[in-house]
């Protein structure tokens, strides 16, 4: 009785799985009723093999039913007892007990039921199979072979069956009752955890909303208090302190909304009610609001409104002035320089019903692809590293988009990474009145505001200026008149004295007088640009003379002066020519800058048009700097890091002193590629100066390479392409110079990576190294291989094969011997080679061994170019001294690299 009960509480217990607890009761019932029919076969004397088996099962089930749940392996137990029923049992009960005269027959609907309930997946699918071709098997030799079946006597046949329908009735009836209850109880289960669910959720909103409540009546207190004594005769100090402490409030209290807004609308409570309402008034007042915003921060700010808006509409006024302060606020806080624009545009029209479309665009940071789907997701802020220095709580899109749907809007963001994004919300309104907005310059209205107050333009106090005249009051002159704009001017009367000061300092522009004793404005100019060491030779510098005529603004333009003004200058001219020259992270405009402004943009049209495509790639593609230049290739920096730190290849540490460090054995170097994020502030410098860009990367198949990584990191742009070169060292460097070639020629970026992968074959990367010590110390091989290859004096050559590093053949004997047989067996590729030019790229040799091999190459086979590039750290780390390559590519007829 005590082991029943146990078995109805386990069946019974919620906390155990619906399969497992189906299990025990099938089986309970099922070792129940196998009970009764052995109790039955002994008193009808059914055959003892039947009987015997029949015992068998009564004593293994349960056994094997007991430690599979114990052990949580119910579906183990189910599967070895539908073995055990199909196999054994209903094979031997319809043999042994009368085949179709018999009550074994009656089984077969248990068995489909208990594989039906108990088994899952393609198990269940092949125990149905089975069952049903044992039936038929069953059925065919009782049909066709009767003599193999022991037969029943016709009073056995009707006692067998009947006890057989009798059991099978109870157990199926006690399987559905079951089920049906499992079913019943498993629902009202849910309905309650969801009562409870809601429950928590309405008791948390009630929380949230009251607690706002209870924040926002202190801080408006706070907000009112401070602003009385903002307007008190206060010193400078409480002045900020007290500007700071509001705006600490403003924002605690924009947070405190928005978190109410969020409540309201998890809990469904949020309500709207549309108004008749002026659009004109609403946006002059949001505009009023933002505008100061923007230009503190130095942006544009442009408005246009369609003039055929309506006058007067009915909708929400209050949610929809909430959506834009937040679009277009988010615009000013995610743009560093440029613009934002709001522009406002009548949609389609369905009889009363308007749609208005606004659109607010900014130029930047962008949003990555890869976080578009996160835009509106509550507390979600996308692109983090980034945006880490910029307050904010990722709910303000949350809330715009539950409005705008609220509303029957929609909204859509169009954005691209680095350049810019353009929010279009688009929410449908009713017209009240048929009379149009007309024209309204809101732009201007808020701008002569500002410009009444303010009277300088800008403010620079960060930026240097030196002026350059021999004439003392000239000086004087410039220094006043630049006065306002708080910049550091410095003065000299001489180019001497200048060539001084700009071997120590920065200046961020010059004026330079032409007319000068000794030493001239235009030759000080070339000193400057040429000066070795000099911290001016990118200066802006502006010719300040007293020579008018167009003849001079050509001989200063043909000369490489930034700007030309004529004495006698005014402080407006100065003024202009500074703010068009000095960097816009130093200036500070303080008034109208229109005028400078228009001059300032046309000036950077021309100037600064975009390149087509921009090559780079990374310091381990081994090109000469000579190159690099010639092509203005950029190049990321891999790292090399040592127990001393951390240091950019190429640029922080050099080849030579890499090896020294590294003669110390116990000095541990190993190289990295930069991460995700270092590429993408890379790829969006680049995007600064061009609309493409392709990078060129090293094998994605070698330890350490970069090539995921800036595969990765490109995801974040459209207009990256990332080659995988399949290459190191020089080998990737002649891709480089190839995608130059064709990116020079003006080919379309996808054709120049398409040529770029046709070329990957035909370019020819080994080493011949002195030990594989180095690849041993850097992991990259076994440290058994390398100590028997130098103990054999053998020097391997490695070779990129399918962007995998592999060992090719293998010279013995001296140095000179292996290289020379190194050498011969490259060159032996002669015929096919592209002559134009051959990388020699070494770590370690001396300039006699350089000699050596270049006279050797020399009497074997005749290039346009070869170039000895020294291996970049990187690639020393894994070769060590005494390495070197000729890397080469094919002649490809249809071009070759002899222009570069
Ligand atoms: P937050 O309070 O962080 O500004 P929002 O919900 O307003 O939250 O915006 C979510 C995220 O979307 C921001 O963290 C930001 O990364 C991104 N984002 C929103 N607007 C812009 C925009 N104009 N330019 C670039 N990124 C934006």
């Amino acid at each position: 009785m005590k082991i029943f009960k146990r078995i109805v509480n386990m069946i019974d217990d919620p906390s155990r799985s619906l399969q497992e607890r189906t299990f025990i009761l099938l089986t309970t019932i099922a070792e129940i009723a196998v009970l009764l029919v052995f109790i039955a076969d002994i008193i009808l004397r059914e055959d003892i093999r039947e009987i015997a088996v029949l015992g068998t099962v009564l004593i293994t089930s349960p056994l094997i039913s007991f430690i599979c749940v114990r052990r949580h392996r119910t579906k183990l137990a189910g599967t070895i007892i539908v073995f055990c029923v199909v196999f054994i049992i209903m094979p031997v009960t319809f043999f042994f007990g009368g085949g179709m005269f018999g009550g074994a027959i009656i089984w077969y609907s248990f068995a489909y039921l208990y594989i039906g309930l108990l088994l899952t997946g393609v198990l269940r699918t092949i125990m149905i199979i089975l069952l049903t071709v044992l039936a038929g098997v069953e059925y065919y030799v009782a049909y066709f072979h009767s003599n193999l079946i022991v037969p029943h006597t016709n009073r056995m046949f009707y006692l067998d069956s009947l006890v057989s329908v009798i059991l099978v009735g109870i157990v199926i009836y006690i399987m559905v009752w079951f089920q049906n209850r499992l079913f019943l109880s498993e629902n009202k289960r849910a309905e309650e955890q969801k009562k409870e669910i809601e429950a928590l959720n309405a008791s948390q909103n009630q929380f949230f909303s009251s607690m706002s409540h209870e924040i926002r009546t202190p801080i408006n207190t706070i907000i009112g208090l401070n602003e009385m004594i903002l307007k008190e005769n206060i010193s400078d100090e409480v002045a900020e302190d007290a500007a700071n402490i509001q705006a600490a409030s403003k924002m605690l209290l924009h947070l405190i909304n928005d978190i109410l807004d969020m409540s309201k609308f998890q809990s469904g409570q949020m309500k709207i009610t549309p108004v008749p309402y002026h659009p004109g008034d609403m946006l002059s007042e949001i505009v009023g609001m933002l505008w100061i915003r923007a230009k503190e921060k130095k942006l544009e700010f442009h408005v246009s409104v369609a003039p055929d808006i309506p006058d007067e509409l009915m909708g929400y006024e209050v949610r929809i002035k909430q959506i834009l302060i937040n679009v277009i606020n988010n615009a000013i806080k995610y743009t560093k320089e440029g613009s934002v624009s709001l522009s406002i545009q009548c949609g389609e029209r369905n009889g009363n019903e308007l749609n208005i479309i606004y659109t607010v665009t900014d130029t930047g940071i962008g949003i990555k692809k890869e976080s578009m789907p996160y835009l509106f997701t509550a507390f979600k802020r996308v692109d983090e590293e980034k945006n880490r220095h910029i307050e904010g709580t990722g709910l303000g899109l949350s809330i715009v988009k539950q409005f705008v749907d609220l509303m029957g809007g929609k909204i859509t963001v169009n954005s691209v990474y680095t350049k810019g994004s353009t929010f279009i919300i688009e929410i449908p309104q009713n017209v009240i009145s048929e009379n149009h907005i007309g024209n309204i310059d809101l732009e201007k209205r808020h701008e002569l505001g500002v410009r009444n107050v303010r009277t300088s333009k800008f403010e620079a106090p960060d930026a240097h200026v030196l002026v350059v005249d021999d004439n003392a009051s000239n000086l004087l002159v410039v220094s006043k008149l630049l006065r306002e704009t708080k910049v550091k001017i410095d003065t000299v009367s001489g180019g001497a004295e200048a060539l001084n000061k700009t071997l120590n300092t920065a200046y961020n522009v010059i004026f330079m007088d032409h007319l000068m004793p000794e030493m001239d404005g235009i030759e000080c100019h070339r000193k400057i640009r040429a000066q070795v060491g000099g911290m001016c030779r990118e200066s802006k510098i502006v010719a300040l003379t007293a020579n008018a005529g167009g003849e001079n603004r050509a001989l200063y333009e043909a000369e490489g002066f930034d700007g030309y003004l004529v004495k006698p200058v005014s402080g407006e001219e100065l003024e202009k020519e500074l703010y068009r020259l000095l960097p816009n992270d130093l200036v500070y405009v303080t008034g109208n800058n229109e005028e400078i402004l228009e001059e300032t943009i046309s000036w950077m049209h021309k100037n600064q048009r975009k390149k087509p495509v921009a090559i780079t790639t990374e310091s381990v593609a081994d090109l000469p700097q000579e190159l690099l230049d010639k092509h203005s290739i950029d190049v990321i920096p891999h790292i090399v890091c040592t127990t001393e730190g951390k240091f950019k290849d190429g640029i922080e540490i050099e080849t030579d002193g890499l090896l020294n460090y590294m003669r110390d054995p116990s000095h541990k170097v190993t190289t990295l590629a930069p991460n995700v994020q270092e590429h993408e502030t890379f790829f969006a410098k680049q995007l600064s100066i061009a609309n493409n860009v392709i990078h060129i990367s090293i094998s994605s198949k070698l330890v350490q390479s970069g090539c995921p990584i800036a595969t990765e990191a490109a995801r974040a742009f459209d207009n990256v392409t990332v080659i995988d070169t399949l290459h190191l060292s020089s080998g990737q460097g002649l891709m480089v110079l190839e995608a130059c070639r064709l990116a020079e020629k003006g080919l379309p970026p996808a054709d120049i990576t398409k040529r770029l992968n046709d070329l990957r074959s035909h370019i020819h990367t080994s080493f011949i190294v002195d030990n594989l010590d180095f690849l041993a110390r850097a992991g990259q091989i076994n440290k058994r291989i390398a100590d028997i290859t130098k103990s054999l004096m053998a020097r391997p050559v490695l070779v990129l094969q399918n962007g995998k590093m592999g060992v090719g053949k293998i010279f013995f004997g001296s140095q000179k011997r292996s290289w020379k047989k190194y050498i011969d067996s490259v060159l032996r590729n002669s015929s096919k080679m592209d002559k134009s030019i051959l990388f020699v790229t070494h770590v370690g040799l001396t300039k006699r061994d350089m000699d050596w091999i270049k006279e050797y190459i020399g009497s074997k086979a005749k290039f346009d170019r070869i170039y000895f590039q020294k291996a970049s750290p990187a690639i020393a780390v894994n070769c060590g001294a005494g390495t070197f390559g000729l890397l080469w590519r094919e002649d490809m007829n249809d071009h070759s690299s002899a222009q570069l």
